[in-house]
Formats: structure tokens, sequence, C-alpha cells
């Protein structure tokens, strides 16, 4: 007995890609529209005009980033949020992911940690000298990722050194030492500065 009824050729069947095609468009028009104004604010981006259309005839738009960045973005991409900064966003987000996965059990990370209990943390007994002495540190190295860019990585035996150890936890003021050094280095100018004030305080 034969089988009536024809085999489905592949090669004749439907395209899958045509419904594929057809599903992509559905969902394009499906944007949101959204009236973009000068002004508009998108995460990072604040529209400054109109800038043309790029090649496929989509509208552009000049923008302004909070970094102070200026840059070009389609009406899609920022309604649908492809593009939220200059592209300034992304080194910061992979900053953070270094600091949640990479860098936190890292000597570097520790110094840094221990340099702001110090200046912070009143129960540290070390805080008479440090933060109870009126040290504090500098508003840009209260996040990691800068004090790792300004300073670099620990180097090994070495410990995070105040140039002016009555100065304060900034750039200008600190490097990296050995013990010894630093150790001299407190001593010795702690000396000088009373000794100076000593003087100055003579009639
Ligand atoms: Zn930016």
């Amino acid at each position: 007995m034969k089988v009536i009824g024809l085999p489905i050729k592949t090669s004749t069947a439907p395209s899958a890609s045509v419904v594929l095609k057809s599903c992509f468009h559905v969902e394009v028009s499906m944007m949101p529209r959204i009236v973009i104004k000068r002004g508009n604010r998108f995460t990072k981006l604040v529209v400054i005009g109109p800038r043309g259309a790029d090649i496929n005839g989509k509208r552009k738009w000049r923008c302004k980033c909070d970094c102070g960045t200026y840059c070009e973005a389609t009406s899609s991409a920022l309604v649908l949020k492809k593009k939220k900064s200059c592209g300034c966003l992304r080194p910061e987000s992979a900053a953070n992911r270094q600091r949640k996965h990479g860098m936190s059990l890292t000597p570097t990370y520790i110094t840094w940690q221990s340099m702001l209990t110090r200046c912070r943390n009143p129960k540290m007994k070390q805080y008479h000298d440090y933060g109870g002495a009126g040290v504090t540190v500098c508003t840009r190295w209260h996040q990691f990722e800068n004090f790792f860019a300004d300073m670099g990585l620990r180097p090994d035996k070495m410990s995070l050194d105040r140039i002016d150890p009555f100065g304060n936890y900034e750039l200008s003021n600190c490097k990296w030492s050995t013990r010894s050094e630093q150790a001299k280095n407190t001593r010795g100018a702690a000396a000088l500065k009373i000794l100076s004030k000593m003087q100055k305080a003579k009639p």
C-alpha cells in the first residue's frame, strides 16, 4: 500500500526567516512613541538638539553626557536605553565588578580600607592618632577605584605613607614606603614640627 500525501520538502516550505522577520517588525512598531525634545534626559544623556539622520534614515540627536562629553544618539537608542551615556558608564561598571570580584582581598584594597577606618572609626585604637587628630581622607579616595588609579598596586613589603605626617590622605601627600622609611619620616618630621612650633612660640 502506498502512502498518499506529499512529504514536505524543506526547500519549498515557507522559510522560517520570513516568520522571524515579521515578528521583528511587530516588535519594532511597538516601540513606545515618545516625542524627543531638547532638554529631555535619558539616564546620563541630556538632548541638546537634532542632528540629522543616520545612514538608515533614523533621527539622530546631539546629546551632552553628565561627564561633560558630547555625543550623538538615534531616537530608538535613547528610548530603548541602548545608549545611556557617552560611553563613560561602561568603565564605571567594570570598576564596580572589579571591586566586587577582583580586588577586595588584595593588599592594596586592605590598605585602602584600613586608611579609611583609621580616620573614620573611633572604635579603632589607631583612630586617636588619625581621625581623632584631624587627619582626613580626600573625597576622591572615598572610592577605591580612584585610590587605585592614583596609587597603583601596593608594592611588596611597603605601606601607605604620608609625606607630611600631619597632612591628610591625598595624592600629593602619599607614597608607598618601606616600614623603616615610614617610621623615620613620622618621628623625624613630627619632632621637627614640634621644634618649629616651640621656636615660634618663643617671645
Ligand atoms: Zn560620559
